[in-house]
């Protein structure tokens, strides 16, 4: 149970970024790559900086989830997770009943850092397993084997982790539909909680932009597979609450929902981005830079951005309608003292008679034809300026 001095706090959302990776994968483009050993050291020692610089901004809030993502976490040693959540600790209140995630690549796991995280208190892991076809891995450029992440999942599991995410890619280069959903079988025999299932994208810069002109990617399939997803994940009991997250009830991703319902989120880490107060910024990019002014926040932060009520109401709807259960009409009206109909009223009308976009119970929400199509839907949420 929170005391009244936290509940009284504004929640806010941690992410944690470790940019490191063994080797760089044929289709990324986030900011992660290899380093030292000594490089990681030094990283984990200037993260910890950050985390302490910001504990006046500590004060305002109560921490409802903390995420460590990447690059691979799970690729630094062990016991430097226990450090950098002590510090989180100590510095930020952090409720009881905080979801604490981490990211882990089959491949760099083992039981002692599995032990090391569960100590520090993580308590939801998330597996990049991508497939469960070893071909198409390698084709990924992925460094670990399907067997390898099973063995991964099974240890976690007796360790006592019970609530585990797997994050999958559909829509590789010359995949069927047969091999998608065998993926999708095998992972649903494991039982985890939580399945991600996000279709490829060519991202400018990566081996695989390169390699697979845009033409490749054929829409209609890409199409076909989601709705088989649906399918496939629903029969196994995961509920869709989000356009690519699935989860068995009770335990849709806390994080990425806040992020999605407009929670204050910070970002500590090389690149990590943060949305504070309606205030937009991005941490520096640059590993030297980042290491040398770790322990002023002022220094790190670049690209500050504060978003006007319009951005604000456009942010609303684009990260409210990715959830199935969409944006509530009230919550709109209480953050904007405006009623959505005199902002969107035309756009609304439109998506609801071509049935890309529904009403009920003072929620809207994208249809089937919306999901399909949203990308369509959200740009009609941009206001002129
Ligand atoms: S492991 Fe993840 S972050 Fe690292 S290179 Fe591969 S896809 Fe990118």
């Amino acid at each position: 149970m929170e005391n009244k001095l936290t509940d009284s706090k504004k929640g806010l959302g941690l992410y944690i970024h470790i940019p490191f990776c063994v080797k760089k994968c044929e289709y990324c483009d986030f900011l992660s790559g290899p380093a030292s050993e000594e490089t990681k050291r030094l990283y984990v020692e200037a993260l910890i900086k950050e985390i302490f610089s910001n504990k006046d901004l500590a004060a305002e809030y109560l921490v409802k989830t903390i995420f460590i993502g990447g690059g691979t976490p799970s690729s630094i040693d062990g016991k430097f997770i226990g450090k950098i959540l002590k510090a989180v600790k100590e510095v930020f209140n952090v409720s009881e009943q905080a979801e604490i995630s981490m990211e882990a690549n089959p491949g760099t796991v083992n039981e002692e850092k599995l032990r090391e995280y569960k100590k520090a208190g993580i308590n939801r892991i998330s597996f990049g397993l991508q497939s469960a076809d070893n071909k198409e891995l390698k084709l990924l450029g992925r460094i670990h084997s399907y067997e390898e992440f099973e063995e991964n999942y099974y240890m976690a599991r007796e360790l006592g982790f019970c609530n585990i995410n797997v994050d999958l890619i559909s829509a590789l280069p010359g995949q069927t539909i047969k091999q998608w959903v065998s993926t999708l079988e095998k992972v649903i025999q494991l039982k985890p909680e939580h399945i991600s299932a996000y279709s490829l994208i060519l991202e400018e810069g990566t081996p695989f932009f390169e390699r697979y002109s845009e033409e490749d990617q054929d829409e209609d399939l890409d199409r076909r597979i989601y709705s088989k997803t649906k399918e496939v994940l629903e029969n196994a009991g995961y509920d869709r609450y989000e356009i690519s997250n699935y989860a068995k009830p009770g335990f849709a991703c806390k994080h990425n929902s806040s992020y999605w319902t407009g929670t204050d989120y910070l970002g500590l880490g090389l690149g990590a981005s943060s949305l504070l107060n309606n205030i937009r910024c991005h941490n520096e990019e640059n590993m030297n830079a980042y290491i040398r002014n770790s322990n002023d926040r002022n220094r790190l932060r670049k690209n500050i951005e504060s978003l006007d009520r319009k951005q604000q109401m456009e942010e609303f709807m684009f990260l409210g309608l990715r959830m199935m259960e969409g944006i509530q009409k009230s919550r709109f009206k209480d953050l904007f003292h405006e009623d959505i109909e005199n902002i969107y009223g035309d756009v609304l009308s439109q998506s609801f008679d071509e049935n890309l976009l529904m009403e009920k119970n003072n929620r809207i929400f994208l249809t089937e034809k919306g999901i399909d199509l949203s990308n369509v839907v959200m740009s009609r949420f941009l206001l002129d300026n």
